[in-house]
């Protein structure tokens, strides 16, 4: 079966074909790290954690790169976001990048995300911008006005292709300020130059100066995956001016396609609007994760297509918490009745295997045709139904646990990460291994209490996992637990 997806520059879904066989090369752009990462954040990343862990898991090989914005990405009034994070702080530009970029990955970390293979940061990247910027000017796209260099857009026809916007639209409804010694409107920098004491700054042709934030992600892209790559993402929010100026100034140097697939995620909006610091509804991935757990965040993230908007309210995070309960007691239970399970009777096991197959295949069909994550996990969810069911009748026979633990571990873990690795008694390295360990462990010494009619003892331990949001439940395979929301 082939992957396919939807390719925002043609704005149709496309059977997906690597420039080599078995590699993708994917860029995603990454974070500006100048305060703590939010919920957009959040639903960027994870969409494209997914994508990655599904191509990998279908054999691709897969390089991911995705960039740290460490200069050069201003605000609409001119200043640097990096410099006035180290103003607010009363720090260091650096000092604010170190600190955001380890936030940052802290939280990708907490919410499962796995990190990119290469994180290259702008900042360590200059030589490679200048030298495109170069190449850029030496073509006819760019000029330099008084140390100042900039892109020239009506010297690159196709700008506009990926948003659908026309170069002479935009010159009508300008909003943007205009510099005179710009010679269109819509011309972007590619580098700036410094006032003197400005403090992020590089000696360059045009003098002391500092790149545009746009020229990062042609320079990096083109250095770690080449000049053609296979997929480029982001948010859609960044489609203008930013993606499209990745395309001028790529194509621009190369005069060949930049990326063949793009691939963009739908806006976060919080109760059915856009979130912004302005509105007061902003929420970092921190704020989030003090209410919720992890699983609950990707399953509310991974519950619609990535390239939808999504709105983020207690209701609907909610029931993602009840969602991944759910699935995680499932797989649970599963792991826990493989412990004890019996051959069981052929023409069962092989209807119900069969059952198993079907929903790979649905999950499977669902992930192949454009990331359809909603979809996938509805098999998940369907499979668990129709497992407790063998589970409770007693006919889910050693295969068929071996088959459905297989599949929640691959699938729901692997892929999706909303189901939580099986607990090792060997220390794991997450803190949610090591939690879950722990939970195992106390049900076990219950379990004993309970063997020496110690009922005092098993009921206390019981209880005190209920106070801290660890509910048991016995069943005939013995107890499992599930976290409710404290
Ligand atoms: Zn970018």
């Amino acid at each position: 079966m082939s992957q396919t997806i939807y390719n925002v520059l043609v704005r149709e879904k496309e059977v997906f074909k690597p420039i080599t066989d078995g590699h993708v090369m994917m860029y995603v752009c990454g974070p500006t790290v100048y305060d703590n990462s939010h919920l957009g954040h959040a639903k960027t990343y994870v969409s494209f954690d997914v994508v990655v862990r599904w191509l990998r898991y279908s054999g691709y090989k897969v390089r991911y790169v995705q960039n740290i914005t460490d200069v050069g990405h201003l605000l609409d009034d001119g200043e640097d976001r990096i410099l006035k994070g180290a103003r607010r702080e009363k720090v260091e530009p650096m000092e604010i990048v170190e600190r955001y970029m380890r936030s940052y990955f802290e939280d990708m970390d907490a919410i499962g995300v796995a990190r990119p293979d290469i994180s290259p940061r702008a900042s360590a990247h200059i030589p490679e911008q200048i030298e495109m910027i170069q190449e850029l000017i030496a073509k006819g796209h760019a000029y330099e006005v008084d140390g100042t260099v900039y892109y020239s857009v009506e010297s690159f026809k196709e700008y506009g292709k990926l948003s659908g916007r026309r170069v002479e639209e935009m010159e009508a409804g300008k909003r943007i300020a205009v510099r005179d010694e710009k010679h269109h409107p819509m011309d972007f920098v590619l580098w700036i130059k410094a006032p003197s004491n400005h403090v992020l700054q590089w000696p360059s042709p045009w003098g002391r100066g500092y790149p545009g934030w746009h020229i990062e992600c042609s320079a990096m892209s083109n250095k770690y995956l080449g000049a053609t790559f296979d997929i480029h993402g982001g948010g859609v929010d960044n489609i203008f001016p930013h993606n499209e100026c990745e395309i001028a100034q790529s194509e621009g140097a190369h005069d060949q396609i930049f990326a063949n697939n793009w691939m963009l995620t739908g806006t976060l909006l919080v109760d059915g609007v856009k979130m912004s610091k302005s509105l007061g509804n902003f929420v970092t991935i921190k704020d989030a994760l003090k209410q919720y757990r992890p699983e609950a965040l990707r399953l509310f993230i991974l519950s619609g297509l990535y390239r939808s908007p999504a709105d983020y309210s207690a209701a609907v995070l909610d029931a993602a918490t009840k969602g991944a309960e759910r699935i995680n007691t499932a797989a649970r239970r599963a792991r826990n009745a493989l412990k004890t399970a019996k051959p069981g009777d052929a023409s069962n096991n092989e209807r119900l295997i069969t059952l198993l197959d079907q929903y790979q295949m649905r999950f499977t069909s669902a992930m192949n045709d454009d990331f359809n994550a909603p979809l996938a996990l509805s098999a998940l969810f369907d499979m668990s139904k129709d497992l407790n069911t063998a589970i409770d009748e007693g006919t889910a026979s050693q295969s068929v646990l071996e088959r459905a633990t297989s599949i929640y571990t691959e699938l729901g873990g692997q892929v999706l990460g909303v189901i939580q690795p099986e607990s090792r008694t060997a220390a794991g390295s997450g803190s949610a291994e090591r939690e879950s360990a722990l939970i195992q462990m106390l049900i076990d010494m219950r379990l004993e209490a309970r063997k020496a009619k110690d009922f005092t003892r098993a009921d206390s331990i019981r209880n005190q996992l209920s106070k801290i949001g660890v509910i048991l439940e016995d069943g005939p395979n013995g107890a499992v637990y599930r976290i409710s929301s404290l």
